[in-house]
């Protein structure tokens, strides 16, 4: 099936500075789709070209089979939300809301209608004649979006549209945001740098470094099978030890590692025996025991102990290497200075081709 968005190798320069380098990514009518990198990593150059606010240097943006790179902003038809939710301060909850449609000509009575149900959607009719200074930053926020959402857009552009929220409201909003993308079939394209909001809200989640996309996949391909160092030291935390392939067989590496340490990773995909590789493991994949156990064992001395609440963080140090293990709080742990065995399967150890040289073609 053609994709519903598509960004056909869109590169976008400003001056001498390649903010967006050959991006092609595809969307699907219907998905949420979250932009996750650093700052300055070209998301919301990326939203700005699809809402038609800046423009391609190179390459095409398709719409459901029409190109769009070139139609004003005004005939793309999408919903924008901003992390600075940028109501008009003069008008009611509901002028706010009815503006969209006032803008498209849809007359009195149905616009009255129509922004009634969308407020009751967000639950937030009983504040329609308040004016913004009037509400919670939360509320503000769902005005925003009732605004965006109610002349039914074809897509929703959201960036970081909940980074001034604190916590518990942004996580609220997350699991709110999310009922409405499945209850109105919404496609989204939603931008965040908070790795754990887009582990919550995606479908598919595009990691972002340098204007490129590092790694497209489910939150828990990202999470569970980083493809490149980038993605698996920015989403979560992780083990990563530099190492050679020694030997592949029946699916599963020996990847010689510091001092004489070998771990054995599943083979997700081929590895070339003497080939310098990255072994990537999660730091609530370690098991710490008192006997070396099956799987990888590494031993180790226990360097600290940091409590977290609900899991403790410990430091290890082993044969000239350094680990963290989560270990939950039920797990007795050594105290510092006493010795352990650090164990995990092969299957929770993924490998990681290391980084090309720069320069050199991808
Ligand atoms: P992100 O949203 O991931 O933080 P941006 O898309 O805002 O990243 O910016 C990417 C890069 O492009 C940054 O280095 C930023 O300074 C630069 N940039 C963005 N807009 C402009 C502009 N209008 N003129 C020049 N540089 C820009
Ligand atoms: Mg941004």
């Amino acid at each position: 099936m053609a994709p519903f968005i598509h960004f056909d190798q869109v590169t976008k320069s400003y001056g001498t500075l390649k903010v967006v380098d050959r991006l092609d990514l595809q969307v699907a009518k219907g998905e949420f789709v979250s932009l996750l990198g650093p700052s300055g990593s070209g998301k919301t150059t990326i939203l700005m070209m699809l809402a038609g606010f800046e423009h391609p240097s190179h390459g095409a943006i398709w719409l459901d089979g029409t190109r769009i790179e070139n139609l004003p902003s005004h005939k793309r038809n999408m919903g924008v939300v901003f992390q600075n939710y940028a109501l008009f301060p003069h008008m009611t909850v509901a002028e706010n809301v009815a503006f969209p449609l006032v803008m498209r000509g849809v007359g009195k009575a149905e616009a009255g209608e129509r922004v009634t149900r969308a407020l009751d959607m967000v639950r937030l009719a009983h504040l329609k004649d308040r004016r913004p200074a009037q509400l919670s930053g939360g509320q503000q926020q769902r005005v925003a979006l009732t605004r965006a959402l109610v002349f039914e857009p074809t897509v929703v552009l959201m960036d970081e549209p909940l980074g001034a929220l604190d916590k518990q409201l942004r996580e609220h909003m997350q699991l709110e945001l999310r009922d409405l993308h499945r209850t109105l079939g919404l496609t989204v394209i939603f931008v965040t740098h908070d790795q754990s909001e887009a582990l919550t809200m995606s479908d598919r989640i595009a990691v972002f470094n340098h204007g490129r996309v590092e790694q497209l996949d489910t939150p828990e391909g990202i999470y569970d099978r980083p493809r490149t160092r980038f993605v698996a030291e920015f989403i979560g935390e992780t083990n990563l030890f530099e190492g050679v392939v020694q030997r592949v067989a029946d699916g599963i590496a020996e990847v010689a590692i510091a001092n004489g340490v070998v771990v054995r990773a599943a083979l997700l995909a081929p590895v070339e025996v003497g080939a310098p590789i990255l072994a990537s493991v999660r730091p609530e994949r370690l098991h710490l025991q008192g006997e070396a156990g099956t799987g990888n064992v590494i031993p180790v001395t226990v360097s600290d102990n940091v409590y977290q609440g609900d899991h403790l963080r410990t430091h290890l140090a082993g044969p000239g290497l350094e680990l963290v293990a989560k270990v939950q709080r039920r797990v007795p742990v050594g105290a510092v200075g006493s010795t352990a065995f650090a164990c995990f399967e092969p299957s929770e150890c993924t490998l990681i081709a290391p980084d090309k040289a720069p320069g050199s073609a991808s």
